[in-house]
């Protein structure tokens, strides 16, 4: 891959499995902006922060010691030196987790690492698959191709409590259903930065796709746009 494919749309898409398996088969980097905004959440609920607290999550948010692999076969968050790969995405930070991300400065900290952890990828390998919600508006507006993922609420919920019951989460779809609409709600009606897709994405509903399928979507739009 030669640059960035810019990979946007809530929670419950597919967009984690579908942008790890790409950067996988196109030999690029993969980078997930979301468990950036989930360690740092996780930083400022061990501290004992309040998420409205907005200058002591910043603070949080400054010293955190945080890194993430860019390998799509090897993903590790490390936060001071520990993977909380698992824990990040148990319920305590997805609820806390909008509240911490609609904090401008936090945003404006964690995209410019973003954008740094970009420039090395690319240059390193060439190319990288990035994932989020603001990836073709914000940290890389200049992405050789941008896709916004999209699924009628219901599918989102359903493939959401599949995915928490096999990592031994449990949760009824009811509750995950209210927790994908809520969240969404809250990531794109924040005043600081609300989440809108790039004029020039793609839109691809995945709704009655399968994995295989939004994958051989996207790999013909690098091709169609002659990217590797
Ligand atoms: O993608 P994931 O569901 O892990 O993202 C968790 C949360 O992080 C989102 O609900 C959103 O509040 C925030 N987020 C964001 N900008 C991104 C990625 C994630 O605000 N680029």
């Amino acid at each position: 891959l030669r640059g960035v494919i810019a990979l946007d749309g809530p929670s419950g898409t597919g967009k984690s499995t579908v942008a790890r398996r790409l950067a996988v088969s196109l030999g690029a980097g993969y980078l997930d902006t979301g468990a950036m905004y989930r360690a740092v959440t996780l930083a400022v609920l061990r501290a004992g922060v309040a998420t409205d607290d907005e200058h002591e999550v910043l603070t949080v948010a400054e010293h955190v010691d945080l890194r993430v692999s860019t390998d799509a076969e090897h993903q590790e968050i490390l936060l001071g030196g520990e993977n909380v790969g698992s824990e990040i995405r148990g319920q305590a930070v997805t609820l806390a987790v909008s509240a911490v991300s609609a904090v401008a400065p936090v945003r404006a900290l964690l995209v410019a690492r973003q954008m740094r952890i970009i420039d090395e990828v690319c240059e390193q390998r060439g190319g990288i698959v990035v994932e989020g919600r603001d990836i073709g508006t914000v940290v890389a507006p200049d992405a050789g191709l941008k896709v916004y993922l999209t699924a009628s609420s219901d599918a989102r919920a359903r493939r959401r409590s599949l995915q928490d019951s096999a990592s031994g989460r449990e949760a009824s779809f009811d509750e995950v259903k209210q927790d994908v609409d809520r969240r969404d709600r809250l990531d794109s009606g924040r005043a600081a930065s609300p989440l809108q897709p790039a004029d020039d994405a793609v839109w691809l509903d995945t709704t009655h796709l399968d994995l295989q399928g939004v994958l051989d979507e996207i790999t013909a739009l690098v091709d169609e746009r002659d990217l590797r």
